[in-house]
């Protein structure tokens, strides 16, 4: 019997480059356990990232907060209270490489949200990867706002995922049709605004500010059609869930 948990890593800026990163709160979640939610010791902070870790500079002084290495040993504790771990995260490869955490030993699969949501884009030939409040609006999850909640809702979303042969594959089309459509609520769409002199473009060359390496996506496509196609009609949410229904009710 695995045990679903929940990973959520968040990182504040130890530099103006979108390379200079180091994490800064880790928080870890599954169905039978109490939250844990650790904030950890950045050294050589730059900038927190509030808007998008909820943490001050002031936060960092606060008890309780932990060294890195301390971190690791709390979150590879964790995890091995449970039998055969199913590790889900957004960004889980990051994380593990960070938490210094291995297929095999503190967990047995991984499972990346971002991964199993993404969508091949055949116009452009390349991956879209959705963020976690898109993710979780397409899902019915509440949009998180913070560490802790941003491993609750990984969790709720990687149930919601397995919980029936058609729904990744639902989901995945509803994210496209919302995307193309711009039909996302403001509040989900909205990137929040990142602080004057901290490049977040890791992914993007034409954005990034601050000249470092970007991280190019894979433009390999899907070995065969994923899902049902999406319609080309464009139009509000109930219109999209409303072809989806029709699309998924049809004998195949
Ligand atoms: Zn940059």
């Amino acid at each position: 019997m695995h045990t679903i948990v929940a990973l959520n890593v968040d990182y504040a800026a130890t530099g103006p480059g979108h390379l200079d990163r180091a994490p800064c709160r880790i928080s870890i979640a599954s169905a039978t356990t109490h939250i844990i939610d650790i904030v950890v010791r950045v050294p050589s902070l730059f900038d927190p990232m509030t808007m998008y870790t909820a943490l001050s500079e002031s936060d960092f002084d606060a008890p309780g907060v932990v060294e890195l290495e301390t971190a690791i040993e709390m979150t590879k504790d964790a995890l091995a209270k449970f039998t055969s771990v199913i590790l889900v995260g957004h960004g889980l490869a990051r994380a593990a490489r960070v938490l210094q955490l291995s297929v095999g030993r503190e967990y047995q699969a991984g499972a990346d949200v971002i991964e199993m949501l993404r969508t091949w884009n055949r116009r452009f030939g390349h991956w879209n990867y959705y963020a976690l409040p898109k993710m979780c609006h397409v899902a019915g999850v509440p949009v998180p706002h913070n560490s802790a909640e941003r491993a609750l809702a990984m969790l709720a979303l990687y149930e919601r995922l397995v919980s029936g042969p058609f729904v990744a594959s639902w989901m995945k089309d509803k994210l496209q049709l919302m995307q193309y459509s711009r039909g996302f609520p403001t509040e989900v769409a909205t990137k929040p605004s990142p602080p004057d002199g901290v490049c977040v473009w890791a992914y993007r060359d034409d954005m990034c500010q601050c000249g470092q390496p970007t991280l190019g996506t894979k433009s390999e496509g899907p070995a065969a059609a994923v899902g049902t196609a999406p319609r080309a009609r464009t139009g509000t949410e109930a219109d999209i869930e409303a072809d989806l229904e029709a699309a998924y009710a049809a004998p195949s």
